[in-house]
């Protein structure tokens, strides 16, 4: 596993395209510009890792577009040792880029392949989660809330109640809700039973699926 100049070099044009297409925070930006997303990515997918797109990887799942991992990363406004759930962990890329922000990540993941490598694979490269749970992401993860933010990096058809729950007051949701096509939605907790409600236009993400048993 290498990270090189030109590596390098390829990922600061990945973080001047997504900063033109609107991403301003300073931190997401520097964190895009340090994770080595290549070394996320099969190795016959490694010439496209710093064009702002998804691939596949393995288990029929994607690796997020940079730009959508930086737009709801920017919407989390996540602070240096912020408690942060995640849920659609994939290969890791949106990880790391939180443990780059100073979170402390739980991140669940409902396929094992991709829960096994990820677990593996992630602190090779330095980046170390508090937490990678294999479960179902509906569920959230109640023995560790509340949560100053919680990411769903996959497409809800609805948004689960228990992840509304599972927030501090103040704390953020950002999710993608709709089936065919995702509304970007942010929610704040502004009380115990008040939450304010934001929408951020459309994305495509693969599905949140439910385990039926
Ligand atoms: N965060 C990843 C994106 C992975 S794609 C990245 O940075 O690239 C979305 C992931 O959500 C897939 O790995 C999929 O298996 C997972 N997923 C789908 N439904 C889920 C559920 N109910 N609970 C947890 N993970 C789920």
């Amino acid at each position: 596993m290498k990270d090189t100049f030109k590596h390098q070099g390829l990922r600061q044009q990945l973080v001047n395209i997504i900063k033109a297409k609107g991403i301003i925070d300073d931190n997401v930006l520097n964190a895009i510009g340090n994770v080595p997303r290549h070394l996320f990515m099969d190795s016959g997918f490694i010439d496209h890792a710093y064009q702002d797109k998804a691939f596949p990887i393995a288990a029929n799942q994607t690796i997020s577009q940079p730009y959508t991992v930086a737009f709801q990363t920017e919407l989390l406004e996540v602070k240096s040792g912020a408690k942060i759930l995640e849920i659609g962990t994939g290969c890791g890329y949106q990880t790391a880029v939180l443990c780059e922000l100073g979170a402390k990540v739980y991140s669940i993941e409902r396929q094992n392949e991709l829960f096994k490598n990820t677990s593996k694979f992630l602190p090779k490269l330095g980046y170390r989660a508090k937490k990678l749970i294999f479960g179902d992401g509906y569920k959230g993860l109640p023995d560790e809330a509340p949560f100053d933010g919680i990411i769903v990096t996959a497409g809800a058809p609805f948004v689960p109640k228990p992840l509304l729950s599972q927030l501090k007051v103040g704390g953020r949701l950002v999710i993608p809700v709709g089936t065919d096509v995702q509304t970007m939605t942010l929610f704040v907790r502004k009380a115990a039973k008040e939450f304010e409600q934001h929408e951020y236009g459309d994305f495509r993400f693969v599905p949140l699926l439910e385990d039926k048993n």
